[in-house]
C-alpha cells in the first residue's frame, strides 16, 4: 500500500473523553473515529487489524471443528419471551418495532437464535454434537460506554455455541474451546491468563475468562505463585479456617450499650474502643423476596455473587428498609443476629470468634460479647466474601497475587438453560427424548486489538506484535525527490510485497522527522529508511520498533531478512 494513497489520518492530538492508551492511541494512528456514543467506524488501518484477529480465530475454530454461520443482528421477540431474557435483559438491550409494530431487538448474543435453529433441525443423537459459530456484529446499550472499542455499544464478537448429547461430550466440547482459545491468543502475541469464572447453577470449573494482563484493565484477577489456580475476582474461593471448638466458660454476659449516633464499623470501633476485627456486620438481603440475614467480619466485603450461588437463588439484593424493619424491629443500620426473624448464614471469616459486638436490632443500641450457639444460631458457615491480599491459595496453600486483566474471551458452560426454556431436544440411541446440553464461547474481536494495544505501547505509540501488525513493514525513503532513493524505494516495495509481506510504502513528500514520527505512532514492527548516505553504499538502515536497534543492510538482502523475521514471529 502507498502511505500516499491511504486514508490514515493520523494526529497529535489526544481525545479528551479518552481515558487509556488504546482509546488514544487507536484515534491519533487514525484507526477508529467515534460516530455517537459507543459506536465506532473502524478505519483502514484499523480493519486491517480486526481482519487478523478475525483470520486467527476463524482458524483456530475450524482447526477445532467448529463450523461457520452467519445469524441475523435482527431478532424477533418471540425467542427472547421463550427463554425468558426479553424481561429479564434489562436496558441493554436495544428494542425497536417493525412497521408492523412487531417488537424486535438488536441481538446481544445469539443463544436464542442459534437454539431455535438447531431444535429445528437436530433430531436425533446421530447429529450430534455440533458446534457453530459465528463472527457478527452485536449492540449492548451500555449504561456507561468508555475506553473506546474496549467497552462499546456496538462491537464485534465471535461466538460459538456447542450442543451434546451428554454431560462428558458437552466437556469435551468445553475442553476443545478452551484449548482453541488458549492458541487463538497465543498466536495473537498476547500476555494473557485463563482464569476461573462464576458458572452460576452450573457449579464446578466450567467457566473461564481468559485476561489479557493490563494494569489498565477493568477485571481483578488472582493467581497462585506455586501452582496452577487462578481465578477472577468474584469467583476466588477461600478455603474454610480450621474451626476450634469454642469454650462457653470464656463466653463473657451480653451487654447492650447506647450508641447515638453510631453506624459505621468505624464508629462502632471509635465508640466501643474495638477492632473491626471484633465487630460482627449483619447485612439483610431479599433472596427471591425472602429475607436472608448474613453475617461477616467488620472489615470484610461480601461477595453477593458467591451469596446468590449459595443460596441457588434467581435475584439476591441489598433488603429494603421496610424488610429491615420488619425482621430486626429497628430500623436501618443496626441490625444484629439475635432475635432478628429470617434465615442467618455466616461467612468463614467468623468461624472463631467470640465475644463480638453486634447490632442490637435498636435504634441507637449494639450489643457487646455476643457469641454463637449461646445467642443465636446460624444456618451454616460458608464461603461469602471477596477475597483480599494476605489470603492464600484454595487449592495449595501458598501465596497469592493480584493482577488486572481486560477480558478477552469466556467460556461457559450453559448446560440445559436455554435447550430446557427452548425446548431443544433429540431423540436418544435408547429411544428417549432428551435435552441437548449446550456451551457458549466469546471473543471479543475489536477488544482484543485494543487490549493488544494496552499491553504493547511506548511513548512514541503502538508496537504491534507482528501478527496482529497492519502491515509488517513500513519503507521510507527520506526524500522523494531524490530519485536514487525512489527507485530503491519502489524495488523495495516490490520485492518485499512479492516476499509475502504486507508493506506499507511511505512516497509521502514529508520531511523524514513526520514520517518517522508516523511509522513509530502507528506501530509497524520494521522500518526500512532510505537515506542519501547510505544508499551510496547500496544499503538501507532496517529498524525495529520494538527494540528501537537499527541495523544498516545491503538493500539485495532486505527482503530475506525481513521475511525470516515475519515467519519466525508469525510461527507458533
Ligand atoms: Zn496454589
Amino acid at each position: 500500500m502507498r502511505y500516499s494513497e491511504m486514508f490514515l489520518p493520523t494526529g497529535r492530538e489526544t481525545p479528551s473523553d479518552a481515558e487509556v492508551a488504546s482509546h488514544q492511541l487507536m484515534v491519533r494512528a487514525g484507526m477508529i473515529r467515534k460516530l455517537t456514543s459507543g459506536i465506532y467506524s473502524y478505519l483502514p488501518l484499523g480493519l486491517r487489524v480486526i481482519r487478523k484477529v478475525e483470520q486467527i480465530v476463524r482458524e483456530e475454530m475450524n482447526r477445532a471443528g467448529a463450523q461457520e454461520v452467519f445469524l441475523p443482528a435482527a431478532q424477533p421477540s418471540e425467542l427472547w419471551i421463550e427463554s425468558g431474557r426479553w424481561e429479564m435483559y434489562g436496558k441493554e438491550l436495544l428494542r425497536f418495532k417493525d412497521r408492523n409494530m412487531r417488537d424486535y431487538c438488536i441481538g446481544p448474543t445469539h443463544e436464542e437464535v442459534i437454539t431455535d435453529l438447531v431444535r429445528n433441525e437436530i433430531q436425533t443423537y446421530r447429529q450430534l454434537p455440533r458446534n457453530l459459530y459465528q463472527i457478527q456484529t452485536k449492540f449492548r446499550d451500555e449504561i456507561r460506554p468508555r475506553f473506546g472499542v474496549m467497552r462499546c455499544r456496538e462491537f464485534g464478537m465471535k461466538d460459538a455455541y456447542s450442543f451434546d448429547a451428554d454431560e462428558s461430550g458437552a466437556e469435551e466440547s468445553y475442553r476443545k474451546m478452551f484449548d482453541a482459545y488458549t492458541r487463538i491468543f497465543e498466536r495473537c502475541g498476547l500476555g494473557f491468563r485463563a482464569v476461573e469464572a462464576d458458572s452460576g447453577s452450573i457449579g464446578g470449573s466450567f467457566s473461564h475468562e481468559f485476561l489479557v494482563t493490563a494494569d489498565s484493565g477493568e477485571d481483578g484477577m488472582v493467581y497462585c505463585i506455586a501452582c496452577p489456580y487462578a481465578a477472577n475476582l468474584e469467583k476466588a474461593e477461600i478455603p474454610r479456617p480450621e474451626a476450634v471448638k469454642a469454650d462457653p466458660s470464656t463466653f463473657l454476659p451480653v451487654e447492650e450499650v447506647h450508641t447515638p449516633n453510631v453506624r459505621t464499623i468505624e464508629e462502632v470501633c471509635a465508640f466501643l474502643s474495638c477492632k473491626p476485627g471484633d465487630v460482627v456486620k449483619t447485612l439483610l438481603f431479599s433472596c427471591d423476596g425472602k429475607p436472608v440475614a448474613v453475617l461477616i467480619q467488620g472489615e470484610e466485603e461480601i461477595n453477593e455473587i458467591k451469596l446468590k450461588n449459595y443460596l441457588n437463588a434467581g435475584v439476591v439484593e441489598l433488603a429494603t428498609d421496610d424488610v429491615v424493619l420488619e425482621v430486626t424491629g429497628a430500623p436501618k443500620g443496626f441490625a444484629g443476629a439475635r432475635g432478628i426473624k429470617c434465615r442467618i448464614i455466616a461467612d468463614y471469616s467468623l468461624i472463631n470468634m467470640k465475644n463480638f459486638v453486634m447490632g442490637a436490632n435498636r435504634e441507637d443500641y449494639h450489643l457487646k460479647n455476643c457469641n454463637f450457639g449461646r445467642d443465636f444460631k446460624v444456618e451454616a458457615f460458608a464461603d461469602l466474601r471477596m477475597i483480599k491480599e494476605g489470603d492464600t491459595c484454595p487449592r495449595c496453600g501458598k501465596d497469592i497475587r493480584f493482577a488486572r486483566g481486560i477480558e478477552v474471551g469466556h467460556v461457559f458452560k450453559l448446560g440445559t438453560k436455554y435447550s430446557k426454556a427452548m425446548k431443544a431436544t433429540f431423540l436418544d440411541r435408547d429411544g428417549k427424548e432428551k435435552l441437548m446440553i449446550m456451551g457458549c464461547y466469546g471473543i471479543g474481536i475489536g477488544r482484543t486489538a485494543a487490549a493488544c494495544i494496552e499491553q504493547n505501547h511506548d511513548e512514541e505509540g503502538i508496537v504491534w506484535p507482528v501478527p496482529l501488525a497492519p502491515f509488517h513493514v513500513v519503507v521510507t525513503p527520506v526524500n522523494i525527490n531524490d530519485g536514487r532513493l525512489m527507485e530503491a524505494g519502489e524495488r523495495l516495495y516490490r520485492e518485499l510485497t512479492e516476499a509475502g509481506l504486507e508493506v506499507l510504502f511511505d512516497d509521502r513528500d514529508e520531511r523524514a522527522g513526520v514520517k518517522f514520527k508516523d511509522a513509530d505512532l502507528i506501530g509497524i514492527p520494521w522500518r526500512v529508511t532510505l537515506g542519501p548516505k547510505r544508499i551510496e553504499e547500496g544499503k538501507g538502515e532496517v529498524r525495529n520498533r520494538k527494540t528501537k536497534s537499527v541495523e544498516a543492510m545491503p538493500l539485495d538482502g532486505i527482503a530475506a531478512f525481513l521475511k525470516q523475521e515475519v515467519a519466525s514471529a508469525l510461527d507458533i
